[in-house]
């Protein structure tokens, strides 16, 4: 395979106006917290913002000029996120409001409709709230049962440790694909296949992996995957499940209402086919469109050469942080995408974030919305830099300068 060419990172700079912005004045922002939300190119802005003042109509239900020109939007940007992963038929693409309800909305039909008493579900300790909670309301509700896969002290999955826990009652592999909270990139495929080899389903939650890696859905051989549009460059309020046809064709409805039905009386309902079985209500119209603008500015750059650009910023920022004194990197995986964390000796990761913000970086601190991680790693929260395509090493240097001097003032 030849190397991708470098990206342009002054033209994305110059496509992302939320980079110009000044923070408490007269700061420059240096924004290091992709992971938690991508800042959106002017393309994506105008896209929305386009359908907001030409053509604000409903999708699917009219006969008017406006509504068939909305519909054929969501519905283009349907194919565009289906060849964006390397979808064979856009239909098995469904449009959710994030990661988070693609993962309920899975749990709640596949899982009702699949797992009972003592079925095993099984993710890792790297998992994100969204990645967890469902699970436990599911448990609840059919005596399912959720089972983790240890990480070591580094924060690596181990692939036999995790090969060794699947058995002959577990039905569900549900797997991050990058940990939002450290960083560490999952070595799925020899889980994946194991799973497929022992008919376990397997769901990947693909959050952090969107943004800087090429997804081809065919090459992963996962039965689903779940996104969000907003790390990915698009709007917030959009997500993405992606499973295989025959998998959405089996699956009951969620939530009912508009869109989702065949037909209705009041003595019972017939289901539309999927997606559409999956989109009770009026979907967000402008954010979809946005994402399709996304994909498209994304494809632009090429997802290879922001694989290569993102990985070689990680490293940098990983490189840095290990050269400062009282700097504690929290996870050090083996592989790593986009993100690091970490802790400063005798600094609340609060107050840490808090000076980095007055000399205008932002980062995220917390437990990110991944408590067992945290817990598992012996921290309450952490400090986390992430990266995305626009990112610079000046941007990097500006983030170490403020992090060298927020730690020689605390003392
Ligand atoms: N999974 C991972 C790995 C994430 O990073 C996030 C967002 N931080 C989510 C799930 C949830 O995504 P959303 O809030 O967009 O639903």
């Amino acid at each position: 395979m030849t190397a991708a060419a470098p990206i342009d990172v002054a033209s994305i700079r110059a496509d992302l106006p939320a980079l110009s912005v000044q923070v408490h004045d007269d700061q420059q922002v240096v924004y290091l917290d992709a992971a938690a939300s991508a800042p959106r190119p002017t393309p994506v802005i105008e896209a929305a913002a386009a359908f907001d003042r030409e053509y604000p109509a409903n999708v699917h239900r009219a006969t008017h000029q406006m509504a068939a020109q909305a519909t054929a939007a969501f519905e283009a940007a349907r194919a565009d996120v289906a060849r964006f992963i390397n979808a064979a038929n856009p239909h098995d693409v469904v449009f959710t409001k994030g990661t988070t309800e693609s993962i309920n909305l899975f749990a709640s039909s596949w899982g009702g409709a699949n797992l009972g008493a003592g079925d095993e579900v099984l993710i890792t300790a790297l998992e994100h709230h969204a990645n967890i909670v469902p699970w436990q309301l599911l448990a609840a509700r059919t005596g399912c049962v959720l089972k983790v896969i240890d990480c070591d002290d580094e924060g690596n999955i181990d692939t036999a440790t995790a090969l060794s826990m699947l058995g002959d009652t577990t039905k569900l592999l549900s797997l991050t694909w990058v940990s939002n909270a450290i960083g560490t990139v999952v070595d799925l495929h020899p889980l994946i296949t194991a799973a497929k080899a022992r008919g376990v389903t397997t769901l990947i939650d693909a959050a952090q992996a969107v943004p800087h890696l090429p997804v081809d859905v065919r090459e992963l051989g996962a039965d689903a995957i779940a996104f969000s549009g907003h790390k990915m460059y698009g709007p917030t309020g959009v997500g993405v499940l992606w499973a295989r046809g025959d998998l959405l064709a089996d699956m009951p409805p969620w939530q009912g209402g508009g869109e989702m039905i065949r037909t209705v009386s009041f003595a019972e309902s017939t289901w539309n086919d999927p997606p559409w079985r999956f989109e009770a209500g009026t979907p967000n119209i402008s954010g979809v469109i946005g994402t399709s603008a996304a994909v498209r500015w994304l494809e632009s750059i090429g997802m290879d050469a922001i694989a290569a650009h993102d990985a070689a910023m990680t490293d940098e920022l990983v490189t840095r942080l290990t050269s400062i004194d009282r700097v504690q990197l929290v996870g050090t995986p083996q592989h790593r995408s986009g993100a690091a964390s970490f802790n400063v000796e005798g600094m609340h990761h609060a107050d840490c974030g808090m000076l980095l913000d007055r000399h205008g970086v932002a980062v995220r601190t917390g437990h990110h919305c991944a408590e067992p991680i945290m817990h598992r790693l012996g921290v309450s929260g952490t400090v986390r830099a992430s990266i995305g395509c626009f990112t610079t090493s000046d941007d990097l240097d500006a983030f170490e300068t403020a992090l060298r001097r927020v730690i020689e003032v605390f003392g």
